[in-house]
């Protein structure tokens, strides 16, 4: 499984695994793209009805095990108030309850093959320093806010809005895409080419 969702969804998130007939108890991993409120809220609630662990990079697993919820910071105008509208009227009334971060990763590759994924998770920051994403053999890239496409953060698909380290994004999509990263799965939005990340990193030097 690959993020812990918004907190309070466990109810929700039950009811759809059901829908699509997994077990809970068939998820043997939560990897966490990185420690955002909304990527790690109902973790510990879904640690708790699975018994699956939790996978974090070691620079933020602090934030889900005492609770924290920073924001990176906007890195466009509108990424500027964006941000702010959010840290002022949504982020006070979240709650993350804290949980154990079971499998801490480094900044090396983690291989999935042994809990029957083929793929890797790879350290890709720039969003945030602990950020990763789960590529599959297939070229399939899992990559959290690495990148961004949907609805009020942007109009297409592109860069994060919101970034700790905006040339450290670049470096990571360039990493991806030396990697084989052949379609991007964001976490806000719809799958898109790696095409984009090409022409972006191509317009950058
Ligand atoms: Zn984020
Ligand atoms: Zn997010």
């Amino acid at each position: 499984m690959i993020d812990g969702g918004d907190s309070a969804k466990g109810r929700v998130f039950l009811k759809n695994l059901e829908k699509i007939s997994i077990k809970p108890k068939e998820i043997k991993l939560i990897i966490l793209t990185h420690g955002h409120w909304d990527h790690i809220g109902s973790t510990a609630e879904i640690k708790e009805i699975s018994g699956a662990k939790a996978v974090m990079h070691k620079n933020e697993k602090h934030w889900l095990e005492k609770s924290l919820k920073p924001m990176p910071p906007g890195v466009t105008t509108w990424g500027v108030i964006f941000g702010k509208l959010v840290t002022w009227g949504l982020v006070p009334f979240k709650k993350i309850p804290a949980t154990d971060v079971d499998i801490v990763l480094g900044d090396e590759e983690f291989p999935l093959y042994e809990y029957g994924i083929a793929g890797k998770v790879v350290h890709t920051p720039g969003h945030s320093s602990g950020s990763v994403s789960i590529l599959l053999d297939t070229g399939e890239a899992f990559v959290g806010d690495l990148a961004m496409n949907k609805f009020p953060l942007c109009l297409k698909p592109g860069l994060p809005i919101l970034a700790e380290d905006l040339s450290q994004v670049r470096k990571s999509w360039q990493k991806l895409l030396d990697s084989g990263a052949e379609t991007i799965y964001p976490a806000h939005g719809e799958p898109f080419s790696i095409d984009v990340f090409r022409e972006e990193l191509l317009r950058n030097t």
